[in-house]
Order: structure tokens, then sequence, then C-alpha cells
């Protein structure tokens, strides 16, 4: 057999914050099988692929034989769960098993999710079943793909035990990769208990691992209330672009860091709609598509209020200065995804520029962009979406056809092709004033332009109908194979392979109406 990979562990959460953890063992796994191996995310990391997709690795990842140098523990954390607080969360299902230091020196937390009951379970089993671990890959790989910060899946490892929830399912342990676990949560459950030396140490050491510039800082606590806010405002943003909905957006599911994480009951927008919502829990719509961003604000006042006292000694003073921070958050939201709209109108404004001359244009068409015009154009486009019901990521993706003077895709979508005449003209009137600036519309900058809006709007993101079908063969019948082909399509968002094509039909609508996410 081949030797493990070693893991470089450096465990600076369980050697640095005593008191904030309990130190805890997986339970053992009867018969561990290895249902899924992220190949290239192993490399990221250093660890060897090969060896640890045998048996040996089905062991290690199912926590019966963790690799040397870890150092389990059960994280404790608080949290606001559909506005009301719970005082205590904690990792109930969850073990964060180190720290690894990748070849780059970042550091990545591991963590298991699934591997039994801890401290903190309350009345739950620990444990996790097959389905909703390989949906939490299948819609994490697709976000990273599509370029937005997330935890990622290294692993999942079938146990061989049934769980209980509705009916008997198989069950499995998920492993993690985290920029850290650290989240508003961390902070509310030492904020609650008075335990504010802690609340401190906390902060400095979120600092030393996310915004290290701020080390030592006199304003570093104001600081670091701003760098997660305009993580959260950039984060949020790229939500939006892609019609992403979390599902359960508590504050112990918000990063400091500023990764998606938690995918649970979360799901992608089929028809443009900001009401829509796909979480059997959220029964008040409060995490409802359009309502994301203002929960992140939401979220972050409760971050701000644990960082009060270290902020300033006055609380009052603190109190503006937090307010203040919090008040950005709107405007860089909107400036973040104005920003993505641009790009997926087909808008030079909105493109890094890479050369000198592509830099002059960048400078004529920024000058020329008019912010309040670009997002009255977008937003406007999202209502004639809204109000036609038509398919998101479609639309974006066939306005690049439009884009090279074919639009009979884009219009096909729309029940009266004529519907998007007026848009259409007003947007074909934004992008000439742009080709004007750079001497006129030539085949060359349409493909151009046509290219970079491909490579902004997916064509393939997670369909409701794919997803749950990869995710029921997989769990009702033992087959992994379109679990399989769903996430290769998934991991090239952007291609336009025709063998893809199948991937990137929107769900049937009747599936979608009454499409439950658990
Ligand atoms: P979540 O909704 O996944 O963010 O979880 C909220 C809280 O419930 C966290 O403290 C979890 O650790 C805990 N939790 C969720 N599922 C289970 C489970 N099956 N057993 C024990 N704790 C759980
Ligand atoms: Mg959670
Ligand atoms: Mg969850």
């Amino acid at each position: 057999m081949t030797a493990l990979p070693a893991f470089r562990f450096d465990n600076s959460y369980a050697r640095e914050l005593e008191g904030f953890y309990v130190s805890w063992q997986p339970d053992r796994a009867p018969a561990p099988r290895m249902l899924f191996l992220n190949e290239a995310l192993a490399g990221e990391l250093g660890l060897d692929a090969a060896a640890l997709s045998g048996p040996q690795g089905a062991a290690l990842f199912a926590g019966n034989a963790l690799p040397e140098g870890a150092q389990p523990i059960a994280q404790a954390y608080a949290g606001h769960q559909f506005g009301g607080f719970s005082p205590q969360l904690g990792d109930g299902r969850a073990l964060l098993i180190g720290e690894l230091i990748d070849p780059q020196g970042r550091r990545r937390d591991l963590a298991f999710k699934g591997s039994g009951r801890t401290p903190f379970s309350r009345g739950g089993d620990g444990k996790a079943a097959v389905g909703p671990m390989l949906r939490e890959v299948l819609i994490g790989e697709a976000m990273h793909a599509l370029g937005i910060p997330t935890t990622r899946a290294l692993a999942v490892v079938a146990t061989g035990e049934q769980v209980l929830r509705e009916t008997a399912l198989p069950g499995a342990v998920l492993t993690r990769v985290a920029a850290s676990h650290l989240r508003v949560g961390t902070f509310q459950f030492f904020a609650a208990r008075g335990e504010q030396e802690r609340v401190r140490q906390l902060a400095e050491y979120a600092i030393a691992r996310h915004d290290s510039a701020l080390a030592g800082e006199p304003g570093r606590f104001l600081a670091l209330l701003d760098a997660v806010s305009r993580r959260q405002a950039s984060l949020l943003a790229q939500w939006m672009n892609v019609g992403f909905i979390h599902g359960v957006m508590n504050t112990d599911n918000m990063t400091i860091s500023g990764e998606t994480i938690d995918y649970g009951p979360c799901a992608f927008l089929e028809a443009y709609d900001p009401d829509a919502v796909f979480s059997s829990i959220d029964q008040g719509g409060r995490y409802a598509f359009g309502r994301q961003p203002q929960i992140a604000r939401w979220n972050l006042a409760r971050l701000a209020e644990c960082l009060l006292p270290l902020i300033a000694d006055e609380p009052e003073r603190a109190a503006a200065l937090a307010t203040e921070v919090l008040g950005r958050f709107a405007d860089l939201h909107r400036a973040c995804l104005l920003q993505g709209q641009r790009a997926r109108l087909g808008l030079r404004s909105a493109a890094v520029a890479d050369d000198a001359q592509a830099a002059a244009d960048d400078a004529k068409a920024a000058a020329l962009a008019d912010d309040a015009g670009d997002a009255a154009l977008a937003d406007d486009w999202l209502a004639l979406l809204h109000r036609e019901g038509v398919d998101f990521t479609l639309a974006w993706r066939f306005l690049a056809d439009a884009a090279e003077g074919r639009d009979g895709a884009l219009r096909a979508l729309f029940t009266d092709p004529q519907a998007p005449q007026a848009w259409l003209a007003r947007w074909r009137a934004r992008c000439g004033r742009e080709d004007a600036q750079a001497g006129g519309a030539t085949d060359a900058s349409m493909r151009a332009r046509a290219g970079a809006m491909r490579r902004a709007s997916p064509r393939i993101i997670p369909r409701h109908h794919q997803v749950e079908a990869a995710l029921d063969a997989a769990s009702d019948h033992g087959d992994l194979a379109p679990f399989t082909q769903l996430l290769a399509a998934l991991r090239r968002p952007f291609d336009d392979d025709p063998s893809l094509d199948r991937f990137a039909q929107p769900a049937p609508r009747e599936l979608t109406a009454c499409y439950r996410t658990f």
C-alpha cells in the first residue's frame, strides 16, 4: 500500500484559543467507502490525491484513522437563527481536524461534518446523510468554478451506517476546507456571555489570520469590521449576479473570511424572481433571493455590536464609528454589483485592463460610464426578466449572442418575442456610445465584447432537476455516475461545449414551482 501523505498541520486555534472549543474525537464509521475525492483541491493543498484515494484515505476521511498532527476540536459559537438569538450552537456535528499550511504558505482549516455527536449537539445525532453532503460538493464546486469565494469539499466518505431522518438514509462524513471557520456567531458566543476579554482575543486572532496588515494598528477593531463588511458586500454582489440563494443566512453561517459557507437548503434561481425562496424551513421568506444583501448588512450589525467595546471606550463614539462603517455597506454592495453587471452587459468599463492600449480605452470608457444610467439599465433588464418570468442564467448568456447581432435565442426565452425590443435598443445604444469612443464597432470588437460577456455570464449552473436527479441516484441507488457527470459540467460553467448542452437546460417549470430544499 502507498503511504498516506504527510499533512502539514499547524493548529493555531487549538493552541491560542483555549476555552473557545472542546477537544473531541470523531465517531468510528463501521464501513468507510470513498464517494468523492477532490483531486484538484488535494493538489492545491499539497496532498497526494492518488495516495488518498484508496481504503486508507477512506478510513482517514471517515475519522477512523486521523493523520498525524490532527487535533480534533468542536468550536463554540452562537447565532441569530431566523432573527432569534441562540446563545449556544457550536459544532454539533462538525469537528475542526486541524489547520493545513498549503505549499503557498496559506492556512486552511480542515473540518469534518457528520462525524458524530459533540457537547454542542443538543437534540441532534451529529450525523449527516450522503445526499446533502454530495449536494454541498456540487454547489460548492459550482461556486468555486464561477470564481466566487467559498469553502470547498475535499472528500465525502459513506460511513456504512444509516442515519435516521424522515426515513433511514445512508450516512456520510464530509471533509471541508475553509480559510477559517470564524463566524459572526463565534464573536456572539463570547459577547453574549459578557466575556469581553475573549472577544478581544478572538478579534486579535481574526486580524492575524485574515487582515494581518491591521495587526497592532490603533484603529484595528473598527478596521476589522470594515474589512469584513467589504468582503461581504463583494460576496453578496457575486451571489446576486449568479442567482445564488443561500437559504439560511443565520449569523452562524456568515464567515469573517468572506467565503460562502454551509451549503444546506441553497439553490440557484431558474426564472428571475427576487421573492424566490426554496428552503422548506424559511417560511416567512426572510432569506428570499432579493433580501440577501440587507440580511448580510443586518448580520454585520450583530458583529458590530460584539466589537463595540473594542472600537472605542466611549460607547456613543464606538456606536457612531460602527454606524458609519455599516452605513457604507449598501453603496459598496451596489458598486460591486454594478461592476459585475457591467461585465455581463458587455461594457468595457468593467474590464480590468492588461495592456496600455486597453488601459487607455478603459479610462475613456470609465469617463463615459454613467453609474446611475448603467444601474438603471441593469435594473430595467432585471425588471423585464421578472415581469416575463424569464430564465435568469440563459437570458444573460444569450445577451452575448445578441452582442454579435444574433438575438433569436434571447427572444425565444420570452413568451412574447417583442417584449425585450425596447430594452435591447437602449442597451445597443449604450454599447454603441462605447464603441464610438474606440473608433466605431467592427466585427472584431463585436466578437471581443461577446467573448468577454461569455466569460462573465455562465451557461451552466446547478439546475434543480439535475441536482435532485444526481443526488437521488447516489443516495437511493448507490449510482454515482449522474453526480460525477454533473460535477464535471459544473466545473466548466463558461464552456460552450455542445456535449454539455443538457446541463444548460432550465428545470421544468412544474418542478421549480414546487421545489423545496432541506
Ligand atoms: P446549520 O443550520 O447547519 O447551520 O446548523 C445550526 C446548528 O445546528 C449548528 O450548531 C449545527 O452544529 C447544529 N446541527 C445541525 N444538524 C445537526 C445534527 N444532525 N446533529 C447535531 N447538531 C446539528
Ligand atoms: Mg451552520
Ligand atoms: Mg447546515
